[in-house]
């Protein structure tokens, strides 16, 4: 499926409008090479989630690169005047938790919670996402660096097909690179379910993000 992409809203020009589409193609080719080597990944995956290959993680990436390489037909980026990077809606299941109901990094998952959406990646959950989706960028957005600027476009859509969400611990949402990498090393189970650990996973996986920066 070859994606077909618009762009809505004030803040765009052609530069922009190509540099998003181009790097959101790229994102697609990273998932269907790390879906289907993650052996190459291994060094981010660690990084990111504090494993090499949680079979989560497998499965995760396989409903992600199922999605934007097969079923994905339209991807609508909408520019909003709005202070956060980026944003997406519509839930894909009733039952999407909220971030806060996984507590804090030592608190178990609620039973059955990490269960059922294992279950949902597994089972190619990622069908029944719709074939067209719209992702918001805000201001942030665009005065960013690029590696954040990827960040969002992966952060948006693993948050859609793949149910992540926005995690807290101890009041504080895991946003940012050194919340995400204490995640990874504190709590892979919780580092998976958060959608930033996962834009900085495929941030690197471009960029090869320097130590510290
Ligand atoms: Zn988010």
């Amino acid at each position: 499926m070859k994606i077909k992409f618009g762009f809505e809203g004030a803040s765009w020009n052609q530069s922009k409008k190509d540099w998003t589409e181009a790097k959101f193609k790229l994102i697609c080719a990273v998932l269907k090479d790390a879906a289907a080597s993650p052996k190459k990944y291994e060094y981010y995956l660690f990084r990111w989630f504090g494993a090499r290959d949680h079979p989560a993680v497998g499965a995760m990436l396989g409903s992600l690169s199922k999605y934007v390489n097969e079923k994905c037909s339209r991807m609508t980026f909408v520019s909003a005047n709005e202070k956060y990077y980026g944003a997406v809606f519509g839930n894909i299941v009733s039952t999407r938790p909220e971030a806060n109901e996984l507590g804090g990094v030592h608190k178990q998952l609620p039973h059955g919670f990490f269960e059922t959406k294992d279950d949902y990646r597994k089972k190619d959950g990622y069908l029944k996402v719709g074939s067209g989706m719209r992702v918001y960028l805000g201001k942030t957005y665009f005065k960013a660096k690029k590696y954040e600027r990827v960040n969002t476009l992966f952060h948006e859509l693993t948050h859609r097909v793949v149910m992540t969400v926005d995690a807290v611990v101890a009041g504080k949402k895991m946003y940012g690179k050194k919340n995400c990498m204490t995640l990874s090393d504190a709590n892979t189970l919780l580092a998976i379910e958060n959608a930033d650990n996962w834009g900085y996973f495929m941030a690197d996986a471009i960029y090869k993000m320097p130590k510290g920066s």
